[in-house]
């Protein structure tokens, strides 16, 4: 906190740069409690950012199976006449597993396996492990444009 203040003191200071620097500072900071000062010379954040996008890429070509959407498990009431489920939750039968995910535009759901549940539910968190990898590739990437080509003004 003490950190993210004195570099907000000094952002005021120098200009929109660096306010923009502390916006990332304090952004990674609610993620990293011990993020240090960003550095200053623009050849160890261009480094530092190089080295981040690497290991991004390494976390990246180790995802296997990749789906968006979500699987939603439900238990099912049949309606035959004397059967338990009808009266006892515990009764009911299933799990069955939908999955809903967007293809072509359109939300489609379909009704799959258990066995195929099992593999959707890792290929679905997968795909936010790879949005939130492809997010700080974004957050690297703008921070190598701001110090490989600084805006004159
Ligand atoms: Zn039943």
């Amino acid at each position: 906190m003490v950190q993210a203040l004195a570099v907000q003191d000094e952002a005021s200071l120098v200009g929109e740069r660096c306010l923009h620097a502390f916006h990332s500072v304090a952004k990674l900071s609610d993620r990293l409690s011990k993020v240090k000062l960003m550095p200053r010379r623009p050849e160890l954040i261009i480094e530092q950012a190089r080295e981040r996008i690497e290991r991004i890429h390494e976390a990246l070509s180790e995802i296997d199976y990749l789906c968006s959407g979500t699987l939603l498990e439900r238990m099912k009431v049949c309606g035959k006449p004397g059967c338990r489920c009808a009266q006892d939750p515990d009764a009911r039968h299933g799990p069955y597993y939908e999955w809903g995910h967007m293809k072509g535009g359109k939300l489609v759901h379909r009704t799959v396996s258990p066995e195929q549940a099992a593999v959707l539910r890792r290929a679905i968190a997968n795909y936010r492990q790879a949005r939130k990898l492809m997010q700080a590739w974004e957050d690297e990437t703008e921070r190598l444009i701001d110090a490989e080509a600084p805006r004159k003004s």
